[in-house]
């Protein structure tokens, strides 16, 4: 089997490792792909075996519906593939895999430390949820060095949470930095890795725990929501596994199949999204109307120098800052005239999606202004030929947009 040629020293590639993970021992009747395993009981052969059971809930044992099944725990197998980590608790939606481990690490009087440009539901919860509880939380400039992270911890501050690159800006992280930083001061550090996916290993830059929003490119086909949380030592295990049971988190096992389904062609999505996306980026770089394009792996975007010293690829999903002369409402005139791309707020699917973002958008400890309305753009798998003709069509509905309103006046 290929996952035990992978202990004994023997490690696959990337695709290998995302076509036979999860797999071993799953053959039912010969066909290829595993059943769905639906279940709430769980029978035991004998009363010593349900006693013997209660001492394995931080394993991979099938003891009850909650604790998760095969379709779970082969997820839970590929997803540790996919980050490098040992342990992995799958949940049912990327929030809740943002706020498990804040709720496993963090009790009243405590303090935690967030990255300004935040994925906004994720603020939502420590504004609402956190503040309730008596967790103070402070929003700091995401490009914070490691000086800087260091003079924001305070003797109650528990965990610094990251997310690399930011919500909606784009800014990269220092995350081996941070996570200096935080760790002399005995901090967890959490990283949502949604964007990063396996371009970012976590767990060599210093992250405690990975947090992922599966929802996007391993299930790959907008139709499913789950996240993961994922960690590399036994400890952090103990703290996760028991937060996600102690509030009785579950995710479908038929979402868990589809997601495993996505995961098999994930690595040729993601090749060939990143390859789309980086090629639609630079073509809006290189159009007037366009002040800056927010995509760390274009050479001399904000945080390109950092990304290319942690990232081994990028996602395809970024920012397009248009020149100040347009107007938001110009912006909305372009995204209207687009024909290929939905508008919609969830990405990593097979389609392409443009979102207006200006207005939208809450920051706090910095001004969060980005030079110009902004549009966030993700690429699917269509033909970019057909992807840069839809936007060229957009593009002179802005225009159209602008010279009204000039004309207006
Ligand atoms: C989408 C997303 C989430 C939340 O995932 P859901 O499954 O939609 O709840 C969390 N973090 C990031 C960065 C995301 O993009």
């Amino acid at each position: 089997m290929p996952d035990d040629a992978r202990h004994a020293g023997a490690p696959h590639g990337f695709r290998t490792r995302m076509s036979h993970g999860g797999r071993a021992g799953t053959k039912t009747h010969g066909f290829v792909n595993p059943p769905v395993h639906r279940g709430s009981t769980v029978l035991y052969p004998r009363c010593a075996d349900r006693i013997a059971s209660a001492s394995k809930r931080f394993d991979q044992a099938l003891t009850y519906g909650t604790q998760g099944g095969p379709n779970h725990h082969a997820l839970e197998d590929v997803i540790c593939e996919i980050e490098g980590g040992t342990r992995c608790q799958i949940v049912g939606t990327g929030l809740a895999a943002v706020t498990v481990p804040l709720l496993a690490y963090l009790s009243a009087g405590d303090h935690v430390l967030v990255p300004d440009s935040v994925y906004g539901p994720a603020r939502a919860f420590a504004d609402t949820q956190l503040t309730r509880m008596g967790i103070e939380t402070t929003y700091y400039d995401t490009c914070v060095d490691e000086a800087g992270m260091a003079a924001l911890i305070r003797p109650n501050t528990k965990v610094v949470y990251t997310e690399s690159p930011g919500s909606h800006s784009f800014e990269v992280q220092d995350i081996p930095a941070i996570a200096r930083a935080a760790h002399a001061r005995g901090c967890k550090v959490l990283m949502d890795n949604t964007w990063g996916i396996h371009h970012f290993q976590p767990f060599g830059h210093g992250v405690d725990v990975s947090i992922q929003a599966l929802t996007k490119y391993v299930v790959g086909h907008s139709d499913v929501l789950l996240g993961s949380i994922t960690v590399n030592s036994p400890d952090d295990w103990t703290a996760i596994r028991s937060t996600a049971l102690a509030h009785g988190h579950y995710a479908s096992p038929d979402d868990c199949w589809l997601a495993l389904r996505g995961v098999r062609t994930m690595p040729v999505r993601l090749a060939a999204q990143q390859e789309a996306g980086l090629e639609v980026a630079r073509w809006f770089a290189a159009r007037p109307e366009v002040l800056r394009v927010l995509h760390p792996a274009l050479p001399g975007a904000p945080g390109n120098e950092l990304w290319k010293r942690d990232f081994t690829g990028a996602c395809s999903l970024f920012g397009v800052v248009f020149r100040p002369d347009y107007s938001v409402e110009a912006t909305h005139a372009f995204v209207d005239a687009l024909s290929l791309f939905g508008i919609g707020a969830s990405w990593g699917g097979y389609e392409s999606l443009a979102l207006p973002t200006t207005g939208f958008i809450k920051r706090s400890a910095t001004s969060g202004d980005l030079g110009g309305p902004t549009v966030r753009i993700h690429v699917g798998l269509e033909d970019v030929a057909d992807l840069i003709a839809d936007i060229e069509r957009g593009l002179a509905a802005l225009a159209a947009h602008r010279d009204e309103a000039e004309a207006s006046k």
